[in-house]
């Protein structure tokens, strides 16, 4: 069945999408979304995932990929962490990456990040990290790394594609648009690098007012919504030509 919407899926909302070949001509930033434990580790928490899941698994191992390139390279990384302060709920999810807990922490594949230069790291407590970068003087963290990094395109990675990375994205293209990201140009989503979760229908019916969240089928619309607002989708992202 699934199988099934999907072909219809791909048929009605084609998705076209190149190959990125990363080369040292663009100022370009990663961005990875919420790498950590209480979205990829199985059995970590209320939001992680209960057994195996390939497209998390691959997003993690893409996200290191990645990760180890722009640090050989010394280029600029920005890495959110999902964190929330124990008594402040985020509905309409349940308790979840609780600050100073493992859920909250970069995955291990990831925990080498902390310790590089170039890597910027960012807690947020709420799912759009565009606003979670939001200071209460009113600057902004990730403004701020653009514009220090001159950075003219970013590479985003992460978790979930529909959900924290979709709505980061579409904050940072409106953000771009009304002039506050000089000199970004192109926000770039690896769709091999992002990935969401999978609540099956037939599961979401045992369980009361859950909502469905078919993991293909979700992880497909993120990406169609992203690219609709001015994001590149890519399918692979290559190192080919250095
Ligand atoms: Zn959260």
């Amino acid at each position: 069945m699934v199988l099934e919407v999907m072909e219809l899926l791909k048929e009605h909302l084609p998705l076209t999408q190149e190959p990125f070949v990363l080369s040292g001509d663009l100022n370009i930033g990663l961005v990875l979304v919420d790498v950590v434990n209480g979205f990829c580790t199985v059995g970590a928490g209320n939001l992680a995932p209960k057994q195996h899941n390939e497209q998390i698994s691959q997003m993690v191992e893409e996200s290191a990929r990645l990760a180890r390139v722009f640090c050989e390279k010394k280029w600029p990384i920005f890495a959110f962490r999902d964190s929330h302060h124990p008594d402040i709920p985020e509905p309409p999810y349940p308790p979840h990456c609780i600050a100073g807990t493992d859920e909250s922490k970069l995955v291990p594949a990831l925990q080498w990040l902390e310790n590089e230069a170039n890597v910027t790291l960012r807690c947020k407590d709420c799912i759009d990290g565009f606003l979670g970068c939001l200071e209460k003087d009113g600057s902004n963290i990730f403004i701020d790394w653009v514009k220090k990094n001159q950075i003219k395109g970013i590479l985003v990675l992460g978790i979930c594609t529909d959900i924290c990375v979709l709505d980061f994205v579409c904050s940072t293209l409106s953000a771009r648009n009304r002039g506050f990201l000089s000199p970004l140009e192109d926000v770039i989503v690896y769709s091999g690098g992002c990935a969401t979760y999978d609540l099956p229908v037939a599961v979401a019916k045992t369980l009361g007012d859950a909502i469905a969240h078919p993991q293909e089928l979700m992880h497909h619309v993120g990406l169609y919504i992203a690219r609709g607002r001015g994001a590149k989708v890519v399918s692979e992202v290559s190192t080919k030509s250095f």
